[in-house]
């Protein structure tokens, strides 16, 4: 019982440090706050000294109240959350029935039965709330942590229902079993959880770092990424890589006329509708203002230029709402392929862009090739 609770103290300290960061999302201030809830009930449960009714019943609740508070950050990771009726539900049925089995029907057996059986069920309703998520990857280790601590928690519950004596259970194998199994799963759970937060922080990291934020189309640094790495992979397989430089005809006439936001309206209808051309291993990407290049994978001069006549009339025939306003707008497009230009993605691009400004001297609003 004393590593269980020095482990505890330790994983708490650990959320609670992690918590303390700068602009720590509100999940991991749940969690460390559930964790201190969790640690102080146990230190309540096991100091003998305290009076009967903060050592029997308050300890209990405040543990159920500390889970709950967990389960709420797991919710609000999850984009949801707990409302704090059901926290005060969760809490008030564990108090309840400590109170029950101390004051009007004394039991330490029946206590301790219920609260396994109890807390087991509150961290199996944690790991469902994470595998709802989907992403094993990212919260596998914390879905194994309250599995485990649950199935510990349920299996000293049941052990304690089939013995009549619960001090003289003490040394069976389940309940040494589990005093092994509840501290390792605490540290999955702690390590689990911070995991999750910092795999959140590196997406968003990635995001901010390789996307437009307007568009949502790759943005230079991205298109440098996942271009050449695109480029090596039709290499080896033989295939053919096409580029397609997309620009807007008279975008500076647009912003003029109707203002910005519906230029940048414009520019996110156009990555809209290009992305509805792509398959999943093509790439978008914004190379300049209102400029954006195409790299399709699998794809010979013939069915690239199919594409890019595809997208042109697409988009001169589509409208763009915005504001009770309704623009229409053209683009030139330039479409090079490695057939003739080889897969040098740089070289690529400078010969697309070639193209469509050849598109563009050629009267704009058509497609041209490199
Ligand atoms: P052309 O037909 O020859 O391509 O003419 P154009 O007007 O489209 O090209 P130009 O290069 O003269 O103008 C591009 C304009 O795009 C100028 C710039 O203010 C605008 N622009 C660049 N980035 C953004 C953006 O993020 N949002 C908006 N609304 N405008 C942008
Ligand atoms: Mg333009
Ligand atoms: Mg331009």
């Amino acid at each position: 019982m004393l590593v269980q609770i020095c482990v505890t103290l330790l994983t708490t300290a650990l959320l609670v440090a992690s918590a303390c960061y700068t602009d720590s999302p509100p999940e991991q201030r749940w969690w460390a706050a559930g964790n201190v809830a969790v640690s102080a009930g146990m230190v309540m449960c096991n100091v003998d000294s305290l009076p009967l009714l903060m050592h029997s019943v308050v300890g209990y609740g405040v543990i159920g109240f500390g889970i709950a508070l967990v389960l709420r950050g797991l919710r609000v990771y999850c984009q949801s959350t707990l409302s704090w009726t059901t926290i005060a539900i969760i809490t008030g049925i564990v108090l309840a029935i400590s109170a029950y089995y101390t004051l009007v029907a004394p039991s330490l057996r029946a206590r301790l039965c219920f609260s396994g059986f109890y807390f087991a069920l509150l961290n199996w309703m944690c790991a469902v709330a994470i595998a709802r998520r989907g992403s094993w990857r990212i919260s596998g280790i914390a879905f194994a942590g309250f599995v485990l601590l649950g199935l510990a928690l349920f299996l000293r519950g049941a052990h304690l229902l089939a013995n009549d004596d619960p001090a003289g259970t003490a040394n069976s194998l389940v309940i040494g079993l589990s005093a092994l199994v509840v501290p390792l799963a605490q540290i999955c759970i702690a390590f689990g959880l911070i995991l999750m937060v910092m795999w959140r922080y590196a997406e968003r990291l990635r995001r901010l770092s390789t996307l437009d934020a307007l568009t949502g189309a790759l943005n230079r640094a991205g298109l440098e990424m996942q271009g050449k790495r695109t480029g090596l992979r039709a290499q080896r397989g033989g295939r053919s890589l096409a580029v397609i430089m997309i620009d807007v005809d008279y975008f500076k006439v647009i912003n003029d006329t109707y203002g910005h936001p519906v230029g940048d309206e414009v520019l996110r209808h156009l990555a809209r509708l290009v992305r509805l051309e792509l398959r999943p291993h093509d790439l978008l990407a914004r190379f300049g203002g209102e400029e954006f290049v195409l790299v399709l994978d699998g794809v010979d001069l013939p069915s690239a230029l199919k594409v890019a006549e595809r997208l042109r009339a697409r988009i001169e025939y589509e409208m763009v709402e915005f504001d009770k306003l309704s623009v229409r707008y053209t683009a030139s497009m330039g479409v090079v392929c490695s057939d003739q230009h080889d897969y040098d993605l740089i070289r690529l691009i400078s010969a697309g862009d070639a193209a469509m400004y050849e598109a563009k001297r050629a009267g704009r609003n058509r497609v041209a090739v490199g």
